[in-house]
């Protein structure tokens, strides 16, 4: 096991749903916490990333910052996402070798597995064929950074892991109209709708694709879970191991939000990948499996949402 305890940690992108909710769980740890404001230091800054981690030296490093977004931001802003989000763990990665971290956390995500792999995904899929063409700038960035822990750790012998989450969800999620994920769309959609008193509510695409969803809390755990025990070179899925068609979801978010109107599917948007479901018996061999509840990890979120969290 790795030692949390009495470190100085720092959480890359705590201002982001991940990272703050890491922030959450790391104040039951006994640690040191480190953050900082984008307005200090851009980390897709080089020079101004490698200054600060000269001066700070971290010891334990999770890396939860990342330009993010749903199908709509990821297949717009193409360029913005395979830029910042190579930049960001170029610089961040390189700066915690350059300053002896112990141990640092990538934190990946569920599309960098191809649009056709067997389901649900195993870890050993990742580059066995095409990405899903809607999010392929953020995949590539992604196995960017994958493959530069795992280069660290053959080359240096760095302790660096890389840890795959599903869609995630929870305080803190970004609401934005159309560069939102499916989750925070469909809340702030039907919300509005029953204040409105509208009787319609469009979902985008077939509403057939499949996905699967985690509570940002149950993420947070998993990573400090596996901070703490997991120093391997695997990847690590982190996830539910359950999924859902999207017409099914859009009805749990219609009766957490108190939404009794009709739901209309909206095919002239994309459907993205047909099925995104992780396979997580290698998290569940670690020794962790997510404890929330779709049905109130969609209140807690709505609770959230409507307290401007
Ligand atoms: P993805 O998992 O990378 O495709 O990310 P999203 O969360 O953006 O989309 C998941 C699925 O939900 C896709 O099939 C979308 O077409 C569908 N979806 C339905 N309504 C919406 C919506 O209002 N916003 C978003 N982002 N997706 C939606």
């Amino acid at each position: 096991p790795f030692e949390l305890k009495g470190k100085s940690v720092y959480v890359a992108g705590h201002r982001g749903m991940v990272g703050a909710a890491l922030l959450r769980r790391l104040v039951q740890e006994d640690v040191r916490l480190v953050t900082l404001e984008r307005s200090e230091v851009d980390l897709r800054n080089q020079i101004a990333v490698f200054d600060w981690f000269a001066k700070t030296r971290p010891q334990v490093v999770f890396l939860a910052a990342a330009k993010v977004g749903g199908i709509v931001a990821n297949n717009t802003l193409r360029a913005d996402f395979i830029y910042d989000n190579i930049a960001i763990a170029s610089n961040v990665i390189h700066a915690a070798h350059l300053n002896g971290a112990e141990k640092l956390m990538f934190l990946g995500s569920s599309c960098i597995y191809p649009k056709f792999a067997a389901q649900p995904l195993r870890e050993d899929s990742m580059l066995t064929g095409p990405l899903e063409s809607t999010n392929e700038p953020y995949a590539i960035s992604k196995i960017a950074g994958i493959k530069m822990a795992e280069a660290y750790r053959s080359q240096y012998g760095s302790n660096f892991i890389s840890v795959m989450p599903t869609n995630l969800y929870g305080p803190g999620d970004n609401y934005h109209p159309e560069y939102s994920h499916v989750v925070a769309a469909l809340i702030r959609r039907f919300h509005e709708a029953k204040l409105t008193g509208a009787t319609s509510v469009s979902v985008w695409g077939t509403g057939s694709p499949r996905r699967e969803f985690l509570y940002v809390d149950d993420m947070a755990d998993a990573c400090v879970h596996l901070m703490k025990t997991y120093s391997g070179p695997e990847l690590v899925n982190i996830g539910t191991g359950e999924d859902i068609t999207i017409a099914e979801f859009a009805r749990v978010v219609a009766v957490t939000v108190g939404y009794r109107g009709e739901m209309t599917f909206d095919h002239s948007r994309p459907d993205g990948t047909p099925r995104k479901l992780l396979d997580v018996s290698r998290l569940a061999r670690l020794g962790w499996r997510a404890r929330t509840l779709l049905e109130d990890g969609i209140k807690l979120a709505y609770e959230a949402y409507l307290s401007g969290r």
